[in-house]
């Protein structure tokens, strides 16, 4: 999934394209990537951009008169650029069959952005608002790591007791962060993914704050690099240059170890037992559950939008 250096990147690619431009028109492929009914997504059509944010792990494109379009391309969903020449061809007739992958298609005045989404299960969304206060209710609420004190970030880390893992990628604490950068970062840290946030010491804690903003201001910077002016086609959570995550059975960086993996629900974390547990393993059975337990049961429950209200009412389970 795109997280905060991925979604940087997008953005400011989107920034040199699309700011100031109009949007001619929409295309969808389906009903099941727009989860709202009003107002309807076509009354964006004629309208400006006027500013790109990051909230979270999506973006949002501002247009006139304070409507906004939230993209969430989840796992799969991914962003392409193709400026409008003298040799593109004309916009396709009403109802154009989807090619292959592309699920939404956004025609400026300079050119069209699609999203395609690969494999069967359509995760992305798009979200459409009108107002302040309805954009507003669209932030999960994480705390935006590299704006934050240590005090915040500590504060925010031990608000609930979860594993780190489930601490670091929770839309609804932290922002921006899923589960390459936060295998990124418990490496960087030295700390185990399973554990707890209440059993921290205070430097753990200083040491994990410091390498949350290490990790994503250096991965931000790298993928910048990358890209150049371009727009970033290359988005994904694998990167050769990563120390763990999608590196299992490799040797770690640091100490030359093999690095290990612990599956739970559907996802995978990746470590340096070394490095990171004292070299015990997750695999361990009560650690693998304890992980497990902490997981909710799908991604989709995880990334759900919900607004602050909801969320407080959710959070006292724990
Ligand atoms: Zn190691």
């Amino acid at each position: 999934m795109p997280e905060l250096p991925d979604i940087v990147v997008y953005i400011e690619a989107l920034e040199r394209r699309i700011l100031h431009h109009s949007l001619e028109r929409v295309r969808l492929s389906g009903p099941y990537l727009l989860r709202t009914a009003s107002p309807p997504i076509q009354e964006l059509e004629g309208k400006r951009v006027q500013g790109l944010r990051r909230i979270g792990k999506r973006i949002a494109m501002g247009f006139d008169e304070d409507y906004w379009l939230v993209l969430h391309l989840m796992i799969a969903g991914r962003l392409h650029w193709r400026d409008r020449g003298p040799a593109a061809l004309p916009l396709p007739a009403k109802k154009p069959a989807p090619r292959s992958r592309d699920v939404a298609a956004f025609d400026f005045d300079n050119g069209s952005l699609t999203l395609t989404e690969a494999g069967s299960r359509k995760r992305a969304s798009i979200h459409v608002v009108a107002g302040a206060r309805k954009f507003a209710g669209l932030d999960p609420g994480g705390l935006e790591v590299l704006e934050s004190s240590l005090e915040e970030f500590a504060a925010r880390l031990t608000s609930e007791n979860h594993t780190l893992k489930r601490a670091l990628t929770d839309p609804h604490l932290m922002s921006g962060i899923g589960n390459a950068y936060s295998d990124e970062i418990l490496y960087a840290a030295q700390l185990s993914p399973a554990a707890l946030t209440s059993r921290l010491t205070a430097e753990e804690i200083a040491r994990l704050h410091e390498a949350t903003r290490m990790t994503l201001r250096d991965w931000t910077g790298r993928l910048r690099e990358e890209t150049g002016g371009g727009f970033p086609e290359k988005v994904t959570a694998f990167r050769p240059a990563m120390a763990v995550h999608g590196r299992h059975g490799q040797p770690c960086p640091r100490c030359g170890a093999k690095v290990q993996r612990i599956r739970y629900a559907d996802n995978e974390t990746n470590y340096c037992a070394r490095c990171q547990t004292g070299g015990k393993l997750l695999a361990d059975r009560s650690l693998s559950r304890l992980l497990k337990q902490d997981w909710p049961r799908t991604l989709e429950e995880l990334e759900a939008m919900r607004t602050n209200e909801v969320r407080r009412g959710l959070t006292n389970v724990h």
